[in-house]
């Protein structure tokens, strides 16, 4: 089983292109962003609890992440494998996804992590917010504060991985495809 973390900042392409591997290689997409969207869409205690830090553009606290993580890979048993976007986002549910993958003999592949400069991130959520309708994108501070969480969390992270020799980076700009291409050159090579 091939599980993929998809890794970058806010705005990087990690919904659009995991979107273009799940079409080809059948793998289950769990991104935290959509799950806690539609928990406030339907009111349940996890949204009402997520929505107020997700509109400050704060993190989430860890524990809630991972339980809510945990309930959601039981659900998924069969699966051929996960891709993982938006989580973790900090060691600690860097540490708890390893423990829940390893209680079913399984673990992260491979980490891939998009670049993308700090200018053209905010062009692209900015332009989103005029579509998306999502509470985070529509304010410049908001969006700031998304992008300076991400810089303080991602080194600590990046070297979890790379010390398990499960990073690599790839240049997210360019067209959609073209970026496409660069992942699925790598992810082929996995199976
Ligand atoms: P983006 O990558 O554009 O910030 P997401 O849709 O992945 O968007 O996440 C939206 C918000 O949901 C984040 O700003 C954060 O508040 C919350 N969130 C998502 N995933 C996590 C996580 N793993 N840990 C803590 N908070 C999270």
């Amino acid at each position: 089983m091939i599980n993929l973390l998809i890794f970058g900042p806010p705005g990087s392409g990690k919904g659009t292109q995991s979107e273009k591997l799940i079409n080809k290689y059948g793998f289950i997409h769990i991104s935290t962003g959509d799950i806690f969207r539609k928990a406030f869409r339907t009111k349940t205690k996890l949204g009402i609890e997520a929505r107020g830090y997700i509109e400050k553009g704060e993190l989430v606290p860890d524990h809630v992440v991972i339980g809510m993580m945990s309930e959601e890979l039981e659900k998924h048993t069969t699966s051929k494998g996960f891709i993982f976007d938006g989580f973790p986002r900090t060691t600690i549910q860097a540490e708890a996804l390893d423990r829940i993958l390893d209680k079913n003999n399984n673990e992260i592949t491979l980490m891939i992590s998009l670049e993308v400069e700090e200018k053209e991130l905010i062009t692209r959520l900015v332009k989103r917010a005029e579509i998306s309708g999502r509470c985070d994108d529509q304010n410049i501070s908001v969006i700031k504060n998304r992008l300076d969480v991400y810089k303080k969390t991602t080194q600590a992270l990046i070297d979890y991985y790379k010390e398990a020799n499960k990073y690599i980076a790839v240049e997210g700009t360019g067209s959609i495809d073209e970026i496409y291409s660069r992942i699925d050159k790598i992810v082929n090579k996995l199976f």
